[in-house]
């Protein structure tokens, strides 16, 4: 079933039909409207397969999507316009552009815990650069896989967009196929084993993987305010947000006012009762569920700690002064728990941040602009905020990716059109003038060539 639908579209690529914007933007358009249709569908598949409450599917799903649509649908004539540049004098007279050109067949494969804005997301970038696809969604989101294949079955023929669902050994199977591009969201271990099956066919790839994202509080923060901001960054999704805070490194002056303020709003938000919540969601696996509650044994609880075997439920749980080398310190955490770590020097977090590989996010708060300044330079991460989280994600004017362990390439908006397309250049010249300068035999002055640098 791979090979034929490798094979399918490649030769419809080779039929230029993707060549023109305007075949590309109708297709986007009836992607918009099935989309549209399909809303409560989709929030209701988010539901099943791990209790989304359904303002946060629509919010951080459906609609962050159909944003992405709407913008590519507007600007995808302008953008897959060549690009004309300045000419170089070298090259007198010519005509030279950028010509924005798709890759071929692009390969996404997604992760489970955003299951529906992740592997749909890259799509909208793909399709718009003229790209066929073959998306294979994450096995661990079944119900959100099953009206994906559903969607984009109803909107597009198969040699042009295919969702082949299914688990490691399919993912396996179309990375053994040659693709002109890969784009993979998910865990580094994998990222690492997709990067290495990309070599085979010198093969482009984007990475967006995740990593340990340190939120730093300093002494001067506004410190209602930033509990807020980190509770709903934090536990929206139930900690399963690769830009969730990972952990806090919080001024041990304003540690005690931090830990009350964070208890206070995760009452304000889900209620003393977290589990009887509609607005708090649960463990998408079994696995997973078992690896976070195992990562609590024997730390000091400053909060919360209720596990439910039965619903794959956590409670938001804050945890004090875990030791660097604890199970739960060791890597990403991707749940509801929040270490509180405090800290008296910048060499303390120097200690703490450099220990791990380059995160995909950093927060910083604090109302000190030469702290925030000095934080949001010192370190290499993916992308952040200053007094708040997760929501640089929300402005598709940022690129949105991760750098070193947290991924290579950016997308959304326009950055993910540029992402999907090669930017091709091309010189046009003219017949009628041919400086005889360039060609053999070499008789003009060294001290003429000398000089060339002034005409590139
Ligand atoms: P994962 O790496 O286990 O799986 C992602 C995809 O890869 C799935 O479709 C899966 O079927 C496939 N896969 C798994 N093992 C494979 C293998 N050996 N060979 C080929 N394909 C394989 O990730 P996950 O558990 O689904 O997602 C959680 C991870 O994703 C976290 O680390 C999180 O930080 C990261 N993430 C990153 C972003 C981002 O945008 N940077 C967004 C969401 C999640």
């Amino acid at each position: 079933m791979v090979k034929s639908i490798v094979q399918t579209q490649n030769t419809f690529f080779a039929s230029q039909r993707t060549r023109d914007s305007h075949f590309r933007k109708q297709y986007l358009k009836k992607l918009m409207q099935e989309v549209l249709k399909m809303e409560d569908a989709i929030c209701d598949a988010l539901y099943a397969d791990f209790k989304k409450p359904k303002f946060e599917a629509l919010a951080t799903e459906t609609q962050l999507l159909l944003a992405e649509l709407k913008l590519a649908i507007k600007h995808i004539s302008i953008w897959s316009r060549p690009n004309p540049v300045d000419f170089s004098w070298t090259n007198f007279p010519s005509k030279d552009w950028i010509q924005p050109e798709p890759y071929g067949k692009v390969l996404i494969i997604s992760p489970w815990n955003y299951p529906f804005m992740l592997a749909m997301a890259p799509l909208v970038g793909a399709i718009a650069a003229g790209n066929t696809v073959v998306l294979k969604p994450s096995e661990l989101s079944p119900n959100t896989s099953k009206i994906i294949a559903k969607i984009i079955t109803a909107v597009f023929p198969p040699e042009y967009v295919a969702v082949v669902e299914g688990g490691v050994e399919v993912s396996q199977a179309l990375l053994a196929e040659k693709w002109e591009y890969i784009f993979f969201t998910g865990s580094t271990r994998v990222g690492k084993i997709i990067y290495q099956s990309a070599a085979e066919n010198l093969t482009p790839v984007t990475l967006e993987l995740g990593g340990k994202n340190p939120c730093i509080v300093d002494e001067t923060a506004s410190i209602n305010l930033a509990a807020k901001r980190i509770a709903w960054g934090k536990f929206i999704n139930a900690g399963q947000t690769c830009l969730a805070p990972d952990y806090i490194l919080v001024h041990q002056s304003v540690k005690g006012k931090l830990v009350e303020q964070l208890k206070k709003n995760i009452v304000k938000f889900y209620g003393e009762d977290v589990q009887s919540s509609t607005d708090f969601a649960r463990m998408a696996t079994e696995k997973h569920y078992e690896e976070l509650k195992q990562s609590l044994e024997g730390e000091d609880l400053l909060f919360g700690g209720t596990c439910s075997d039965a619903d794959l439920y956590i409670s938001p749980t804050l945890v004090n002064e875990p030791q660097i080398q604890s199970g739960l310190m060791e890597g990403e955490i991707f749940g509801p728990i929040l270490p509180i770590v405090s800290y008296s020097t910048q060499e303390d977090l120097d200690r703490y941040v450099l220990h791990y590989p380059e995160s995909l996010a950093l927060y910083v708060f604090s109302k000190n602009r030469k702290f925030q300044k000095e934080i949001m330079g010192r370190y290499r991460f993916g992308g952040g905020a200053i007094n708040d989280t997760v929501i640089h994600i929300s402005n598709k004017n940022l690129p949105f990716g991760g750098v070193g362990h947290s991924g290579m390439g950016g997308y959304h908006g326009k950055h993910s059109f540029d992402l999907f397309s090669h930017q091709k250049s091309v010189v046009k010249r003219a017949n009628w003038l041919d400086v005889p300068m360039r060609y053999a035999p070499y008789n003009i002055p060294i001290r003429w060539v000398k000089r060339i640098r002034h005409l590139f």
